[in-house]
């Protein structure tokens, strides 16, 4: 049965059978956190932008461990040169892993990975489809709400992870417009509460997704892993 781990902000941990999927692990500096980096060793490391919020430890990690860094092109190469082992690939295209596989979708944000004060690794965000384990989850990195979701949902999300911080994401108003084009079974909210400017109400919004979509909504606390089956299963279009 694989895992989800919320370490806090958007990172995430997949796992099962021996496979460590770390999905924008922020986790130096992220104030939410409960582990540090060292304490995880991903097989995999899958990046949505380049936004230091997102791309975190993923260099470390993937240099002491020899995970892969996938994500797109320019953020891959920009990596690549910082001495990551990384694959880049782009919209619509679909990259294997030990363990999976993900596909890379738009996005509807910015992406640039600040050093100082320049902006470098140009490019453009993603989110993406993971199938891991059987089930296909859908990581929608930062975006805004986009019609397009409705193809995405076309796909068959077992698990949405959604942004609803607001500000700089769409907010739990969109995420919840969002779950009707996605139609998933579980929604799991992220990108909140991490900042002053991102202060979010999950109560209100695991009432509101629940009452207004089948969907039903997971709220993590940073640490807390969550095995991914069961509750996929309960939540049929209940
Ligand atoms: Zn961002």
């Amino acid at each position: 049965m694989p895992t989800l781990r919320f370490i806090g902000h958007s990172a995430f941990i997949l796992e099962g059978e021996g496979n460590v999927v770390a999905i924008d692990p922020f986790i130096t500096g992220n104030p939410t956190a409960t582990i540090s980096a060292d304490e995880i060793n991903p097989t995999t490391i899958l990046l949505t932008h380049a936004h230091n919020d997102h791309v975190g430890d993923s260099v470390e990690l993937s240099k002491r461990t020899k995970a892969p860094i996938i994500a797109t092109f320019e953020l891959a190469t920009y990596l690549s040169s910082k001495g990551a082992e990384t694959i880049g690939a782009n919209h619509g295209g679909t990259v294997k892993f030990a363990g999976g596989s993900v596909k890379l979708t738009p996005a509807w944000h910015t992406s640039s990975y600040q050093e100082g004060d320049t902006f470098v690794a140009p490019g453009v965000p993603a989110g993406m489809i993971v199938t891991f384990a059987e089930k296909k989850f859908y990581f929608a990195g930062d975006t805004c709400l986009f019609l397009d979701m409705q193809l995405i949902g076309e796909e068959g999300i077992d698990v949405a992870v959604l942004p609803i911080g607001d500000h700089f994401t769409m907010g739990p108003a969109d995420a919840i417009r969002a779950a009707k084009f996605l139609r998933p079974r579980v929604v799991i909210p992220c990108h909140y509460n991490t900042f002053p400017a991102i202060e979010q109400d999950t109560d209100e919004f695991k009432k509101k997704l629940e009452e207004e979509t089948s969907a039903k909504a997971v709220i993590l606390q940073p640490g807390e892993i969550w095995e991914v089956a069961e509750p996929t299963m309960t939540a049929a279009d209940g």
